[in-house]
């Protein structure tokens, strides 16, 4: 019997076999845990390509639905959650992987960030979580557990995250505000705030050579980390063994947000 045997619930965020939430996925299926999928809808249904790469991840592993969602539009959020609630009836968890910033101000200095691209971004990566969890509310059981995903760049200054920085920390305010709220219904909110992983999120991201230079170098473990150490914590936070956690913001960085100054034998290497 697994941690999530009899468990059920909706992942948003999977592109393809680097993303995150796959990686969060294979494990929740290895534990037992029932689960409905959601994918970035095709611009042209005759060549699906988007569905076609997750359908050929999370089919095989036995995924009870994988339906279109693009979370900038209600109707498609309220179409997945009534897939979910006439799959499912009730669900006890929503992973929350998703994020998007337009590439000209994604890599753009914060002071050129347009109207439109800070609407869009936030939108995407930030307010995505209140309709993912608003909506889940009613189905949600007592125990359940929703999960989004950040990085440091929302508490402190990573230089060429930017914009991003800026979604991250409206994300993970959301994500304690929404688990002071949820908290009477037995239900937690908790962000996982991963180190740099290849992605094609991630390969957005300006500097992002660099972020992971300075894992290796500049983290108490001396490495980056691999998505499988996101994907163990996610366990945590969506089965019973987090049952007391809420409101957490959960580091799996090699412990690199701790560090006030470079360790001293990268002092070495590099003089400053
Ligand atoms: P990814 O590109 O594999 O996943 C991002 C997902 O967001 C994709 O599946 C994409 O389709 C989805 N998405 C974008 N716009 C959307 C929209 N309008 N509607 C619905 N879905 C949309 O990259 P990832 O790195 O796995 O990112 C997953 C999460 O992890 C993100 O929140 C990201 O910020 C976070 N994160 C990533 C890293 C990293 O280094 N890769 C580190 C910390 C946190």
């Amino acid at each position: 019997m697994g941690l999530l045997t009899g468990k059920k619930g909706v992942v948003f965020g999977i592109a393809n076999d680097r993303s995150i939430a796959w990686a969060i996925t294979e494990k929740l299926f290895a534990e037992g845990a029932e689960i409905g999928f959601t994918h970035l809808p095709d611009k042209d249904p005759a060549r699906p390509k988007n569905e076609n790469k997750v359908r050929k991840l999370v089919d095989p592993l036995g995924a009870k639905f994988v339906v279109p969602c693009d979370v900038t539009l209600d109707a498609d959020l309220d179409s997945v959650y009534r897939t979910t609630a006439e799959t499912f009836g009730k669900i006890d968890f929503v992973v929350h992987s998703v994020a998007f910033a337009p590439p000209s101000d994604l890599t753009g200095p914060v002071y050129h960030v347009s109207r439109e691209g800070f609407k869009l971004a936030m939108d995407i990566s930030a307010y995505s979580l209140i309709a993912m969890s608003g909506r889940a509310r009613e189905l949600l059981n007592p125990g359940g557990s929703v999960l989004c995903l950040t990085y440091l760049g929302g508490e402190k200054v990573i230089p060429g995250y930017n914009m991003m920085g800026i979604c991250k920390a409206a994300l993970e305010s959301t994500m304690t505000y929404l688990a002071s709220e949820l908290g009477k219904d037995g239900v937690r909110v908790n962000a996982i705030s991963a180190g740099p992983v290849r992605t094609i999120s991630s390969s957005g991201v300006g500097e992002f050579q660099s972020m992971l230079k300075l894992y290796e170098s500049f983290s108490p473990l001396r490495r980056n980390i691999a998505p499988e150490e996101v994907a163990k914590a996610a366990l945590f936070l969506l089965s019973d063994l987090g049952s007391g956690v809420t409101g957490e913001n959960l580091h799996v960085d090699s412990g690199y947000h701790i560090m006030g100054a470079p360790p001293l034998d990268f002092q070495e290497k590099v003089p400053l």
